[in-house]
């Protein structure tokens, strides 16, 4: 399955969990993510006992006990709550589901942190997050458009890493401002990296809907952090993969009109570590409304390949992978342009170029 043809359009990366399991020291699931933060010796090290009570009594309340509870199921019934103002008991009020929203999103910040290292700027790119990269970033070809669905910044990092620390080469796609309130540089050859589930580097000002994303300072928007225009508490921008969401700040709107318009642009969509879970509406619906609009131009057919790790999976999985992704994308996608490798991301790499 390499793709020797020529570029002339950027291809779009669609970079999932499965992704940064790759690159990460180690692996915290975003699905047993709750567990790390409560048991994990490093994590709990990290998070206040403050938090991990809060969390422990409300995972309590919901299911009765603590672990085994999926941090998706517990953040989407926070964030519904609490965004539409819906008290879940007596006891469980908004404000009160406000604070275990931010206790969550500390923990969250301190599991992704401890597993794939600092989210602020590593010392060096490692060679894995390099492969990931050359993979990416086909020689001759322009640069691709990355969609990533992590909260992590690995891909940010590495590639600010390749340009010596430069801060400038990478463009979410949103228009954003510093943590000193300027406005956050951009060179005109940056590598678009569209987050339409959010970042850990983001906070977003209610007030003034500003965007703060600035990779060289700790994030910690759930400490009250203030906005550099107008101090309100800026809050963080975590989205869980659940249908569309009240309070969501307005930008996503565009984000994910410029996910749709990069791969209707596209020849080549890869979709790594990503297996198109069902709760993932979101994405189901723009990919499908994205190639629907590409098919009007008349275009030749996308090529799509999907690169997994499910061989090393419980047997069956990649047969309920290849149904699911053949339902969303097979109307647009002739078979002989669907391509899937189950043999994980380094031996896919292997086969590029
Ligand atoms: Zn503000």
């Amino acid at each position: 399955m390499s793709h020797r043809r020529p570029l002339t359009v950027p291809a779009v990366f669609v970079l999932g969990a499965g992704a940064s399991a790759v690159v990460a020291q180690r692996t915290v699931l975003t699905a047993n993510l709750l567990d790390t933060a409560l048991t994990d010796a490093s994590a709990v090290r990290e998070l206040p006992p403050a938090d991990r009570r809060r969390i422990q009594h409300f995972l309590e309340f919901l299911s009765g006990q603590w672990k085994g509870v999926s941090l998706l199921d517990v953040l989407s019934i926070v964030d519904v709550a609490t965004a539409q103002n819906l008290p879940l008991s007596p006891d469980w009020g908004t404000a009160r589901l406000a604070r275990v929203k931010r206790s969550i999103q500390r923990a969250i910040y301190v599991c992704i942190e401890e597993s794939v290292g600092p989210i602020r700027m590593p010392e060096a790119p490692s060679r894995d997050l390099a492969a990931v990269l050359n993979a990416i970033a086909l020689p001759g070809a322009p640069l691709p458009v990355i969609v990533s669905l992590n909260w992590d910044c690995l891909i940010e990092h590495a590639y600010i890493a390749a340009w010596s620390g430069r801060m400038d080469v990478i463009d979410y796609g949103v228009a954003s401002v510093t943590a000193m309130g300027e406005r956050t540089p951009r060179a005109d050859r940056a590598l678009v990296v569209l987050k339409p589930h959010g970042s850990l580097s983001w906070g977003y000002c209610s007030l003034c809907s500003l965007l703060v994303s600035d990779l060289t300072v700790p994030s910690q928007f759930w400490s009250g952090r203030g906005c550099p225009r107008c101090s309100v508490a800026l809050s963080a921008v975590l989205v869980p993969p659940v249908g569309r969401l009240r309070g969501m700040p307005p930008f996503f709107d565009g984000l994910w009109a410029r996910v749709e318009q990069a791969i209707e642009d596209s020849d080549r969509l890869v979709f790594i570590g990503y297996s198109l879970p069902s709760q993932d509406v979101h994405v189901r619906v723009h990919v499908v409304r994205a190639l629907a609009r590409r098919a009007l131009r008349r275009r030749s057919p996308m090529r799509v390949e999907v690169v997994t790790n499910e061989r090393a999976a419980s047997s069956g999985t990649d047969v309920l992978l290849e149904r699911r992704f053949r339902d969303v994308v097979g109307g647009h996608v002739p078979a002989s342009h669907l391509h899937f490798c189950h043999d994980g991301f380094e031996t896919w790499c292997g086969r590029q170029g």
